[in-house]
């Protein structure tokens, strides 16, 4: 399958590939609701003393994968906060104690053998959370099978963290981490998707893992979102009925190595600062839970400035309070200009600074460049022109503005037909549309309307046959009894 749709989407504030260590604070505040997990099973209680690496907390819902204490301190924990605060922090970081390598969970089953403990040391020691499965985005189950890996050391959608930057000098640690993926496997193929296969990373790739036939290297062309995992699965023909599709990116699989080459666990996150505001766009090494009014302040950004988590598309604000740490799931630290004031008559400038999908300003004239990117530039919404930019930029080859309009008529069973389930949440039809309708978000809610309206008939459809199934019975019992 060809890949469709996509844009370049280029803003001002791009980090570099600069990676620079984030000095530890005081404190750390690490949110018990990430953007992927809810650790509601806290196992610490206020007072403990933990070490670096201890499991604060794990997320029942996703096969209890744990929060874990990125270094030694005292808990401090209030029932009702929404994070733990680690106080006290050891001043250095303590050296990683190897895992037992004889410690078994109860729940691996001894004939699992040495691939049941991989799986369960990826788990413990924090590598599994990169993981996800392409269509459902969801976390895989650590002790079953996919029917491929595709690993990305890709990122396309600014400003979120790039797999160069993350790899750093660690080309021998990534190709060990290959290895180690391979052997989690049984006969199921690793895509490692590059931005060209012909690169001197790619030549080293393929020099390191001369004669391992399983790893295919996969080129796609630099334009959002083709780096998404299920436009990646889709190009690559692997369906969603033939199982899961489990996918990291390089920091992923350097995780991988780090947990089961050393059984240490990963601890810290490789995270981009980028967005016109900030003084000097990088790459951060930081602890999960530091605090974003610190980071904020570190990236010189003053007030009146929106952050997101995540890039610059599909990023969620985050409140910057006293107490708000680094989410351990963020990639990407975006930060927006807040706009408050309404340009007065905007729509009479030339727009020469202006990028725009629709070639409607004279920046048409100057080629690519840089847009500085503020949270008000294309003013209120509108209703739709229809002007078919958001349908000509879909990469799932469906029509935004289709759903739109079936969505606003509260025409649920069109918007089926229309394939809503197939939006993979890449937010480019909001962003190229010139009305500035919430697509992505609207397509989002409608997903999980319609998975609860199917949920809750199947489950109505159950009990309706469990209790023809019990009156069956009950008639054939009755029939039984005056045949005696
Ligand atoms: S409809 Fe979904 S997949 Fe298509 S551009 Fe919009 S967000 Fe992306
Ligand atoms: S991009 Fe916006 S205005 Fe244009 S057709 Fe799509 S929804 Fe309508």
């Amino acid at each position: 399958m060809t890949l469709r749709g996509g844009y370049d989407v280029i803003l001002a504030g791009r980090p570099d590939k600069t990676l620079s260590p984030m000095p530890d604070p005081d404190v750390l505040y690490l949110p018990l609701k990430s953007r992927r997990f809810h650790f509601a099973d806290v196992r610490v209680k206020d007072g403990d003393a933990v070490g670096q690496g201890d499991t604060l907390a794990t997320d029942p819902a996703n096969f209890s994968v744990p929060l874990l204490a990125p270094r030694a301190g005292k808990v401090v924990y209030d029932p009702s906060a929404p994070c733990i605060t680690l106080a006290d922090l050891a001043k250095a970081p303590a050296k990683a104690k190897p895992a037992d390598a004889a410690a078994q969970p109860p729940h691996v089953a001894p004939e699992m053998g040495d691939g049941g403990r991989n799986h369960y040391r990826l788990l413990s020691l924090g590598a599994w959370e990169y993981f996800c499965d392409a269509y459902t985005g969801a976390l895989p189950d650590p002790f079953g099978a996919c029917q491929a890996v595709i690993v990305s050391t890709v990122a396309l959608e600014p400003f979120v963290a790039r797999g160069d930057a993350q790899l750093g000098g660690r080309l021998l640690n990534f190709t060990r981490g290959l290895e180690h993926l391979q052997s989690l496997l049984e006969y199921q193929p690793i895509y490692l998707v590059m931005p060209d296969i012909h690169s001197q990373l790619a030549t080293q790739v393929r020099e390191q893992l001369r004669g391992y036939a399983w790893v295919r290297l996969v080129q796609i062309p630099p334009k959002y979102p083709f780096d998404n995992f299920s436009v990646l699965a889709r190009h690559l023909g692997l369906k969603p009925a033939a199982g899961p599709v489990w996918c990291l990116r390089t920091e992923g699989v350097l995780a991988v190595d780090q947990a089961l080459t050393g059984g240490k666990p990963c601890l810290a996150r490789i995270v981009a600062i980028g967005g016109p505001p900030v003084s000097s766009p990088r790459h951060y090494e930081v602890l999960p839970g530091h605090p974003l009014a610190d980071i904020a302040a570190r990236a010189g950004l003053g007030s009146n400035i929106r952050l997101l988590d995540g890039g610059a598309l599909t990023g969620k604000k985050v409140e910057l309070s006293d107490t708000s740490g680094l989410d351990p799931a963020c990639r990407g630290l975006t930060a927006l200009t807040e706009q408050t004031d309404r340009e007065f008559l905007g729509f009479v400038r030339p727009g020469a600074d202006r990028r725009s999908y629709a070639a409607c300003f004279l920046s048409t004239l100057r080629g690519k460049f840089s847009e500085k990117l503020t949270t008000g530039m294309r003013g209120e919404p509108r209703p739709c022109i229809g002007c078919n930019f958001c349908a000509e930029v879909c990469p799932a080859g469906i029509l935004p503005y289709l759903i739109h309009k079936y969505l606003y008529a509260d025409q649920i069973d069109e918007v089926v037909q229309a394939r809503v389930d197939l939006c993979v949440e890449c937010g480019l039809c909001s962003f190229v549309c010139p009305c500035k309708i919430e697509l992505m978000q609207q397509f989002i809610d409608a997903k999980a309307v319609i998975a609860k309206e199917k949920a809750e008939a199947e489950a109505a459809a159950a009990k309706a046959a469990a209790a023809e199934e019990a009156a069956r019975e009950a008639a054939a019992a009755a029939a039984a009894q005056e045949s005696r």
